[in-house]
């Protein structure tokens, strides 16, 4: 230990970093110290880019100042990426020259965007719009008002690798609900291009009925799809895609012309952990074991889209297994869990489900599910669609940015509801 009182760093200000570190700084109070560490002053919430997208939020809404949220729970905050973690040595490199020292480390850096895989695709550089992050959905939501002033085909989806799909399909049915609100939607064609296997795979080879729902949805909405697509490049104007056989052979190859388009990239590790032998795999992900810590480093634990998830079976174009935001928060109460007991001299052996609720807007309705587990096969294992999706939406964006605002740990009435549903967050 490099001090009498641990330390315990938090990479990563996102969903997952946010909530660990009141959750951690709760559980641990005076026993250690910690510290956050973050490119940036500002929380986002993620969920609500696609919103940002069509202008049904702007960006001061979704937005958190940080450090005075962190400075009331007495967390350190040190607003400077961190180059590269030496985990050998128990030291965070920072971009600014520093470095810090930890006793533990919870990496929680999310993705780094694989826009450059495919060319011409992504919204610096390339031709393709994105919602992953708001400066990306600020940029989209100006060249969404061009289309609606000069209307053309729309094509939306997620190429070959992404692991997001659920944002995809909810961004195709908000574009159609704010191209109706704008009465062009009449000279909008529109096509979902996936590299799912099946419309409502999802990653997840689906959930209840996801494909029926998201399929019928599709149809209703006069919303076109191709599936096992692969994007070879993209022009100014024009996606090249290839349908794939289940052989791997190519089925089709089309070019699709489009004045919008929005395509979830392939996510991999950032550069700060990118080819650390033991900790991250070749992708950058962070090899975790059931309790959340890396098997090479066990002072370091995982959190969130960039923690190594196989994918959930072999499909002709490659898909990712998604992280979603209830599943991340049981990974962090069971590395909190795990941590108190590691400074108090005791083992780790708390387990996080990993279960997934997951809310999918489509602005005038949505899709919900349940996954218990996440990974099948599952004990529960639904799926509903209805216009109460969406109330439940602004509620849990309201809820989150609450949470994150006042520096919370999870409520107790957020335990009731849950313990209520019979939706646990750990194993044991
Ligand atoms: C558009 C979109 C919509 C989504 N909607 C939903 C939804 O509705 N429901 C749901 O359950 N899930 C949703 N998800 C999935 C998931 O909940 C989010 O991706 C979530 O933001 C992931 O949290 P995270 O903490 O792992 O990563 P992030 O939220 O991406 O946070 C990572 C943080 O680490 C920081 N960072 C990165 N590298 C460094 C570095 N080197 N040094 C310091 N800091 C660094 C980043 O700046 C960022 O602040 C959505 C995902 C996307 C992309």
């Amino acid at each position: 230990m490099s001090s009498a009182k641990p330390r315990v760093i938090v990479l990563g200000a996102g969903l997952g970093g946010v909530i660990a570190a009141f959750e951690i700084k709760s559980a641990l109070g005076e026993k250690a110290d910690v510290t956050v560490v973050t490119r940036g002053e500002t929380f986002h919430f993620v969920p609500s880019n696609p919103w940002v997208a069509v202008r049904w939020r702007e960006r001061n809404d979704i937005e958190v100042s940080l450090p005075k949220v962190f400075g009331k729970r007495d967390i350190e905050f040190v607003s400077v990426g961190a180059k590269k973690v030496q985990p050998k040595d128990n030291r965070l490199e920072l971009e600014d020259g520093r470095t810090l020292l930890y006793d533990y480390l919870v990496v929680a850096t999310g993705p780094e965007l694989a826009f450059d895989e495919i060319e011409g695709l992504g919204p610096f550089g390339g031709f393709t719009q994105s919602v992953c992050h708001v400066d990306h959905a600020e940029k989209a939501a100006d060249a969404f008002d061009k289309l609606a002033a000069a209307p053309g085909p729309i094509v939306v989806g997620a190429v070959q690798g992404a692991s997001c799909f659920g944002p995809a399909y909810e961004f195709a049915f908000i574009l159609d609900t704010e191209l109706r609100r704008r009465k062009v939607r009449d000279k909008v064609p529109m096509t979902f291009v996936t590299s799912e296997p099946y419309i409502g795979h999802l990653g997840l080879d689906g959930v209840g009925d996801t494909k029926g729902l998201l399929e019928s949805e599709l149809r209703n909405r006069h919303i076109k799809w191709i599936t096992n697509a692969r994007v070879t490049s993209v022009e100014d104007g024009e996606m090249h895609v290839e349908e794939v056989a289940d052989d791997g052979s190519v089925k089709s190859a089309q070019s699709l012309p489009f004045a919008f388009s929005m395509m979830l990239p392939a996510f991999r590790g950032v550069d700060a952990v990118m080819g650390v032998e033991g900790l991250a795999n070749p992708r950058g992900f962070i090899l975790v074991d059931k309790n959340q810590r890396n098997p090479a480093y066990p002072n370091i634990f995982g959190l969130g889209v960039c923690v190594a998830i196989p994918p959930v079976g072999k499909t002709p174009v490659p898909v990712g297994v998604p992280k979603t935001g209830f599943m991340i928060e049981t990974m962090v109460t069971a590395i909190s869990r795990n941590l108190k007991d590691l400074i108090d001299g005791k083992e780790a052996t708390h387990e996080a489900t990993w279960n997934a609720i997951c809310l999918a807007d489509f602005g005038d309705g949505g899709v919900a599910f349940v996954a218990q587990p996440q990974i099948p096969p599952r004990n529960v294992n639904w799926s509903s669609s209805g216009k109460w999706v969406h109330v439940a939406k602004v509620g849990f964006e309201k809820y989150f940015l609450k949470r994150v605002r006042t520096g919370k740990a999870a409520p107790f009435y957020e335990k009731l509801a849950l313990d209520i549903m019979g939706i646990g967050k750990l194993k044991s």
